[in-house]
Order: C-alpha cells, then structure tokens, then sequence
C-alpha cells in the first residue's frame, strides 16, 4: 500500500524520458501527443498534473479507448469492486504501455480496511486486485489495461499490475495458504495474459521498486514457495480481451 508520502513518485519523469519514448513511438499520433502532454505537465503539483495529462476527448480518439463495460474483470473470480478513479489512470495496456511484471505488496492491514482506502478520492492510490487472507477471494478494483497507483513509482505502475494481499509484513500468519493460492492463480494468469515468464524478474517485491520506502512484502513472504504455486498453475491462453462479467 502506498503511503502519502510516496504520492509525489505519480509525478511526471524529466522530459527527456518522455521525449524519448515519443521517438520510438511514432506510429501512435495519440500516444506522442499523450507524452509531450505529459512533458508539458512538469511542475504541476499532483492533482493538476492527474487533470492535465489526459484531456477527456482524448478518451474519445479510437484505439486508446477499447470498450469497457462496468463490472467486468480479468480475473475470472474475481469480485469487481471500483478504485476511485482519482487513484488510477486510464490507459490502454498493452498498447500504450507493456505490461513487464508484476508488483506484490503486503497491506499492512486488513483487506476491509484496503477496499475502503482505494475507494477514497483522497487516498491517491489504489492496486488492481485485493487478496483476502481468510478464503483467498480476490477483489479487481482497477482493470489491467489501466494503470494504478501502487508502486510509489510512475513508470513502474504504468508497467506492472499491482496485488495487494491482506495481512502484516512482520507477522507471518497473516500469510495463509489461501493467501498463496489464490494469489498464484492471479499472478500465473496475469503472466500468461501479457506473455511473461512466471519468474522473479517479472514477479517482484514492492520493496524491490528503485525509489519505495516500502518493505514489502516483508520476510515472511515465502518466495520459494510462491513461485513454485504460480509455475504449478496450468497456461492459460486467455487475453485480456477476454473479459468476464464479475461474480459477486
Ligand atoms: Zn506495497
């Protein structure tokens, strides 16, 4: 979970970075405009820099934004339950962004608790899924094509899919075998979804993120045992086009 301290990491990078990527995107007019935008809103504290980067005609451009209908998940399972939409962003991964890996995180509290806070304006961040220690229900609270704010670090979120898991990074049975299983299953699919190997370059730690304060998903986090679950899960082919309605 993100700390308020950790919301100035939303802003911008410097702009050669954008400028850069702009370069080797040329074949996205939208995209380009999207990042000198994005350069452009330099110096603009958060809030205005969240307002600024994505005019809403642009939402209207076709290909940034496929259809969405509400409700729907990427994890079959899941129980979708919406993030403010003041703690992500909209997107179009894989298209605009890769997605490279994705990110685990300890909330250091209780998965009620999580839901709450990610439906909180004020909260200036939110994950896409929610892992319940007691039975290992998931919650999606923000789809994969767009990017939350879970990392602490901007090209981070907008590269990664966040799970958040109940439970306390010094207290290790807070960490159950639910917690595991149904967790493997997300990552294992979230790997096949965007063609990544099920392995710790593409599974990493909120710790591990250059510039987080943040130690999760602390030393009871059992990496051993979690990559062996998420390489038992079986492949799936499944697309995030394939989207389900979410079961409650
Ligand atoms: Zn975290």
């Amino acid at each position: 979970m993100e700390a308020q301290q950790s919301r100035r990491a939303e802003e911008p990078p410097p702009r050669r970075r954008a400028d850069r990527r702009a370069a080797e995107q040329p074949r996205r007019g939208v995209t380009r405009r999207a990042l000198l935008l994005t350069g452009g809103a330099v110096g603009l504290g958060a809030a205005g820099y969240l307002a600024a980067e994505r005019p809403r005609w642009m939402y209207r451009v076709p290909g940034i934004d496929r259809p969405r209908k509400e409700g729907e998940v990427d994890h079959r399972g899941a129980e979708w339950i919406a993030a403010s939409g003041a703690n992500w962003r909209r997107a179009d991964r894989p298209y605009d962004f890769r997605i490279d890996r994705v990110v685990i995180h300890v909330i250091q509290g209780d998965y009620a608790v999580a839901v709450k806070v990610f439906q909180d304006p004020g909260h200036r961040a939110s994950t896409h899924y929610v892992v319940r220690t007691s039975d290992g229900h998931v919650a999606q609270m923000v789809r994969e094509l767009d990017v939350a704010y879970h990392a602490g670090n901007r090209s981070y979120n907008e590269r990664s899919v966040g799970i958040e898991h109940e439970g306390f990074v010094d207290r290790a049975d807070t960490i159950t075998d639910a917690t595991y299983r149904a967790s493997a299953a997300l990552t294992a699919g979230i790997c096949d979804r965007y063609d990544l190997p099920r392995d710790r370059e593409h599974i990493v730690g909120h710790v591990e993120i250059p510039g987080t304060d943040h130690t999760d998903p602390g030393p009871h986090w059992d990496w051993d045992r979690y990559l062996r679950m998420v390489r038992d899960v079986p492949v799936t082919s499944r697309k995030p086009e394939d989207g389900d309605e979410a079961e409650g």
